[in-house]
């Protein structure tokens, strides 16, 4: 069996390049693991758009319909950042699409990783910060609905505090959320999420893995989750635009293999999603969330290839 990797051609349309958000990032990272010979080593999965019940899971329906539609006020556009267009509407509910494909997946063979997702920033009646429809809340509500999943911990690394996952997950007692972040970063006002990890600006590679040794195991072992989604965030890089932190390639590496081995050596599912990525240099940018891919390969190799 070789590792599932999720990708569609359609998360990354037509858009203007000189946006902030990089939207030809996916197609990039793609590009960047048929390069480094990684995807010939898996399985790509291609997934179809989420249907609209399963996003209703974490999402109002009216909002769900009013961005499909191109119905939301423009305050609300704004709020998103990005701007409506029929690509971009159709990669939002393919990326959705692709994180439960990826879902799935982890709870067949024990690892998968997604191409997109981590739209951590969506509320349950709005989008916000390039996020519009939240993959990890939705993903998690849908895991529940299976026989034998009692219990999802969602572990958020990306730069920023994952706020609207905390805030629409508020209530479930059945998923934990867990956020490593920048303190000074976005967005402003914080959530409360199960354990908040605050960083101060400038941390570096160091002092970050210390933090995600010293809390990864324990709240591994007291939450006992059968299923954990992992938001592997690349924004906390030095190079980053948004980021305010100083991780080098080696540390997101390290961080990232630590926390899937650690999952994996408890026989806990992962799906991983990538998080943030906000670099102007496209090609550092594909290859710095690549780093997900390949740490999932290695640890793919030590625990689950037979
Ligand atoms: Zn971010």
């Amino acid at each position: 069996m070789k590792l599932p990797l999720i990708y569609h051609p359609g998360y990354s349309p037509e858009f203007d390049a000189n946006h902030r958000f990089p939207m030809e990032k996916f197609a990039r990272l793609y590009d960047r693991l048929e390069n480094i010979g990684l995807l010939r080593h898996c399985e790509l999965f291609r997934p179809e758009p989420a249907n609209e019940a399963t996003i209703r899971l974490a999402h109002h329906p009216d909002y769900v319909t009013g961005y499909r539609d191109n119905q939301l006020s423009a305050k609300a556009m704004r709020r998103i950042g990005l701007p409506w267009s029929e690509g971009v509407m159709r990669r939002t509910f393919l990326a959705v699409g692709g994180s439960l494909l990826s879902t799935e997946l982890a709870l067949e063979r024990g690892l998968a990783a997604h191409l997109a997702g981590g739209t951590h920033h969506a509320h349950y009646q709005e989008g916000s910060g390039f996020c519009i429809f939240n993959d990890l809340a939705i993903c998690a509500r849908h895991a529940l609905t299976k026989p034998g999943i009692d219990r999802v911990l969602i572990i958020d690394t990306d730069v920023h505090q994952g706020d609207g996952t905390a805030r629409i997950l508020d209530n479930d007692p059945d998923i934990l959320t867990v956020s490593f972040h920048c303190r000074q970063n976005f967005p402003a006002r914080k959530a409360h999420s199960n354990w908040d990890f605050e960083l101060d600006h400038q941390s570096g590679d160091q002092t970050y893995l210390n933090l995600v040794h010293r809390h990864i195991p324990y709240l591994l072992d007291i939450t006992e989750p059968d299923l954990v989604l992992y938001d592997a965030g690349a924004d906390v890089h030095q190079d980053d635009a948004l980021g305010l932190l100083n991780l080098t390639d080696d540390g997101i590496y390290q961080r990232d293999v630590f926390i899937l081995s650690e999952c994996a050596y408890r026989n806990i599912p992962v799906s991983c999603v990538i998080g943030g990525g906000y670099m102007k240099d496209r090609k550092r940018l594909a290859e710095v969330h690549s780093i997900i891919h390949q740490a999932a390969f290695d640890v793919w190799r030590e625990y689950y290839q037979r």
